[in-house]
C-alpha cells in the first residue's frame, strides 16, 4: 500500500515526481494547487473564495483545504493508495490529517518525502515555468510562506520517524530513481 505525502519546497518537484509515481503505482496523485486552480478556473464556490490568497502567494484558510481533502479521500480511488501533493502545508493542517487517518487507516504510518533542492535552483525553476502564480514577487512571497509554514513540518515527520529525504536537485528520471529505490525500502 502506497500513502506518500509529499513535501518540498515551491519548485522542489513535488508535482512532477507525484505524478510520475502515482501512475506508476496506479494510484491517485491529490494536488491542492491543482484543484484549487481548476476550481478557481471554473469559478466554483471554492474558487471563489481561494482565489485572493493564491494570486497572492498566500496560504488559502485551512477550513478551505481540510475540507477538500477529506472529501477527496472519502472518494474510492484512494483505497488502494494516494500520494497527497501541497497538503499538510502548515503544522495545524498535519494535526488535521493525522486525526482524519486515524479515524481512517487506525494507525497505520504514513510516509512523507522531503524533495531537497537548494534555495538559487527553487528560484530559477520557477522563473522559468510562467505559471499565472509565478511572478517574481508572487513567488518570493511564496518561497518565504514555505519557510515559515511549511518547512516545520520537515523536523514533525523526522521527529515521528516518517521522514524520507530525496536528492531534488538531479535530472527528473534520478529524483524518480531515487524515489522509487527508497520508497520500497
Ligand atoms: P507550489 O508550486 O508553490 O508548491 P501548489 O500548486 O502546491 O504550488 O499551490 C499553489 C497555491 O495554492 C499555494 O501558493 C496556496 O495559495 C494554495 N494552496 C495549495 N495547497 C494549500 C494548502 N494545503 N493550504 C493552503 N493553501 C494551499
Amino acid at each position: 500500500m502506497t500513502r506518500l505525502i509529499f513535501l518540498g519546497a515551491p519548485g522542489a518537484g513535488k508535482g512532477t515526481q507525484a505524478e510520475t509515481l502515482a501512475h506508476h503505482r496506479n494510484i491517485p496523485h491529490i494536488s491542492t494547487g491543482d484543484i484549487l486552480r481548476q476550481a478557481m478556473q471554473k469559478q466554483t464556490p471554492l474558487g471563489v473564495k481561494a482565489q485572493d490568497y493564491v494570486s497572492r502567494g498566500e496560504l488559502v484558510p485551512d477550513q478551505l483545504v481540510n475540507d477538500l481533502v477529506k472529501e477527496r479521500l472519502d472518494e474510492p480511488d484512494t483505497e488502494q493508495g494516494w500520494i497527497l501533493d501541497g497538503f499538510p502545508r502548515k503544522v495545524s493542517q498535519a494535526s488535521f490529517l493525522d486525526k482524519l487517518l486515524q479515524e481512517k487507516h487506525n494507525h497505520q504510518v504514513v510516509r512523507v518525502v522531503n524533495l531537497e533542492v537548494p534555495d538559487d535552483i527553487l528560484m530559477a525553476r520557477l522563473l522559468a515555468r510562467g505559471r499565472a502564480d509565478d511572478n517574481e514577487e508572487v513567488i518570493r512571497r511564496r518561497l518565504e510562506v514555505y519557510r515559515e509554514q511549511t518547512a516545520p513540518l520537515i523536523d514533525f515527520y523526522r521527529d515521528r520517524q516518517q521522514l524520507i529525504s530525496v536528492n531534488g536537485d538531479q535530472s527528473l528520471d534520478e529524483v524518480t530513481a531515487e524515489l522509487l529505490d527508497v520508497i520500497d525500502s
